[in-house]
């Protein structure tokens, strides 16, 4: 599925600049400096497909990928910075809330969590947002080649126990490192299944 075409469809910053829905979608979600576009650009072989940033609040956009013609990759605004203007802040609510509530076709998002930090309270609320909107989501830790074996499994047993008391939350964590490669095949895995379910 990732071995072909990846083209960018179009970025939007507002609600009424959403592309149609029609092939199956997923998203990626997380706050920033998580390591989204790293990992999207892992998992799509390419270093070039998310643009990566450290900017804080840079883009607050939700970016449509078209992935092989079978399925809509979406690269979902990053947050959690405490600095960031209400306005952005609010903004950033609407965006994601209304595309979130109104998408029939997103099958699931994958919420990226830095292994270093585990669930801060930004991906609480966003937990919040998905449980609500009856999103399906998957958390995805990331950056583990940072952490001893212990230490993942440490944070991993905490996330699982805390996402189990969430109705939207899938059970089964994904852990990644885009610099080793580690834990690709098992997202692309995932989602494959989600493209021909
Ligand atoms: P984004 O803001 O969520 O898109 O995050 P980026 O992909 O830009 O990554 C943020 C920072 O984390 C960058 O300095 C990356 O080099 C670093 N990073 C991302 N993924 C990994 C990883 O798997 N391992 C390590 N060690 N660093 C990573």
């Amino acid at each position: 599925l990732f071995a072909r075409d990846i083209t960018f469809l179009r970025g939007a910053v507002a609600l009424d600049g959403l592309p149609d829905a029609g092939k199956p979608e997923i998203a990626f979600a997380g706050r920033s400096n998580v390591g989204k576009s790293s990992l999207i650009n892992a998992l799509c072989g390419r270093s070039t497909v998310a643009r990566t940033s450290n900017t804080p609040g840079r883009t607050q956009e939700l970016n449509f990928f078209d992935v092989n013609g079978r399925l809509v990759m979406v690269d979902m605004p990053g947050y959690g910075f405490a600095s960031a203007p209400k306005d952005k802040v609010d903004a950033w609510t609407r965006l994601v809330k209304g595309y979130l509530k109104g998408r029939p076709t997103l099958r699931r998002c994958f919420l990226l969590v830095d292994s270093r930090h585990g669930l801060k309270d930004s991906d609480r609320d966003m937990m919040k947002l998905l449980d609500q909107a009856a999103v399906i989501y998957q958390v995805v830790l990331t950056k583990i080649d940072k952490l001893k074996a212990s230490e993942v499994e440490a944070v991993r047993a905490r996330t699982v126990d805390e996402i189990s008391r969430h109705v939207a939350a899938h059970p089964v964590l994904i852990l990644t490192s885009s610099e080793k490669g580690l834990g690709l095949a098992d997202l692309r895995c995932e989602i494959v299944q989600l493209a021909e379910a």
